[in-house]
């Protein structure tokens, strides 16, 4: 068994024996699963892209993504906590802090001790982050000043830390965009309740104000200038990942749909032997195909560090559009049903809508992918 197989075998019976059986439950609490969070630590699982010295497994992409995929066909909220655990909210801080704020916070995070959060968006900025960011990091004497607001910041109301998106300099376009370390207990940082929102309960978003927040030099994450050239840099992974979030999303729904379309029986036979179920689920089974081949493509390309902005933006737009077609028409064929809180069906359909918007819309990344191809 080779050591791809063998991750997706742990994790799969992870998620078969101990996330879908409270899956739900953590639903219709939508609150922060601690005890899950705890368990995923003791897996490992945060540590899973990051070197040994800092107590991570130093995997690949591929296999980052494998554990995504299979996390997200138990649970999208729990998926999407450990995604951010482990690339949006500690990359920043493991390439470019210093090793007495990666003690403090990196090391932490991989060992589920501390919660990160990865904070871009603000009312004004949401698809257009360079033009939008108006949160300003005001070099003095003795580090930064930082004012203004994010907003949708996952795991914003329980995190340690924040990696923050700040305007620096106006006059420098996109070399005026620069990521800052901001610990929770930094004064003149705000938190607010968490928001209330149609799916990945269990993840909680909330929005930061920073008032005269002030932080030291070191906290800055990458040289002056790097900000958008380094977000750059991770932006086809943070992709990739969506992309594998979605496909386990899909066969999640697919899965259920297909089960389904077995047991329930009307007119005299089960509803699969119809011919309008069984073009659904065939459609579904070739785009599900069709989603493995175009994301492992793209987590190969990474692994061997090729550029695939393109393939990176093809993936993320293709599997998480199929997500969202898997968990309707798996609503479709389980009928009525699939509108009671009993099933998992209206979980899937709430959570599909989240993969549309985090790593780039549809719309964006259409436009990114006409670009790359000379338009
Ligand atoms: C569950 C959830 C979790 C999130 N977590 C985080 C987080 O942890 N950190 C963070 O920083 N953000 C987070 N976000 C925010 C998310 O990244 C943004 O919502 C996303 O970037 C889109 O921004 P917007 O919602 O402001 O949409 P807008 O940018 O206002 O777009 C609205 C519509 O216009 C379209 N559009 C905009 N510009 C163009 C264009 N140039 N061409 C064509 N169409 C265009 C869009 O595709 C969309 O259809 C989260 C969002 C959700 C829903």
């Amino acid at each position: 068994m080779t050591a791809e197989e063998l991750l997706r075998r742990t994790v799969a019976k992870f998620v078969e024996n101990e996330l879908i059986p409270v899956a739900g439950e953590i639903d219709e609490k939508a609150e922060f699963p601690w005890e899950m969070f705890r368990k995923l630590a003791a897996l490992g699982a945060y540590g899973i892209r990051y070197s040994k010295e800092y107590g991570g497994a130093g995997a690949n992409t591929t296999m980052f993504c494998i554990m995504c995929e299979e996390l997200a066909r138990g649970s999208m909220a729990v998926a999407a906590f450990t995604a951010m655990q482990c690339l949006m909210g500690t990359d920043f801080i493991y390439r470019y802090a210093t090793e007495e704020n990666k003690k403090k916070f990196l090391i932490p995070a991989i060992k589920g001790e501390k919660v990160v959060a990865f904070a871009l968006t603000e009312p004004e900025a949401g698809t257009d982050l360079f033009g939008g960011v108006r949160t300003t990091a005001k070099k003095v004497k003795d580090g930064f000043i930082i004012n203004g607001m994010k907003t949708w910041i996952t795991n914003a109301p329980y995190a340690d830390c924040f990696t923050v998106l700040c305007q620096t300099d106006k006059s420098k376009g996109a070399r005026g965009l620069n990521f800052f370390l901001v610990g929770r207990d930094t004064p003149g940082l705000s938190v607010s309740p968490a928001f209330h929102k149609m799916g990945t309960k269990g993840t909680e978003i909330s929005e930061l104000a920073f008032d005269d927040c002030h932080i030291p030099h070191e906290n800055m994450l990458g040289a002056e200038g790097r900000g958008l050239g380094n977000l750059a840099a991770i932006l086809a992974e943070i992709r990739t990942m969506t992309a594998a979030l979605s496909l386990g999303l899909a066969r999640a729904a697919y899965d259920a749909a297909l089960q389904y379309a077995k047991e329930r029986t009307q007119f005299g036979r089960p509803i699969g032997k119809f011919q309008a179920i069984q073009m659904k689920i065939g459609s579904l089974a070739t785009e599900l195909e069709a989603s493995r081949l175009i994301l492992y493509n793209t987590t190969r390309m990474l692994d061997q560090g090729k550029n695939c902005i393109k393939e990176a933006s093809m993936a993320k737009l293709f599997v998480s559009e199929v997500a969202c077609r898997a968990a309707d028409e798996a609503t479709r064929i389980y009928g009525s049903y699939s509108y009671s809180m009993e099933y998992p069906v209206q979980r899937f359909f709430r959570d599909t809508r989240f993969l549309l918007f985090g790593g780039g819309t549809s719309e964006i990344l259409q436009t990114i992918i006409a670009r790359e191809e000379g338009l």
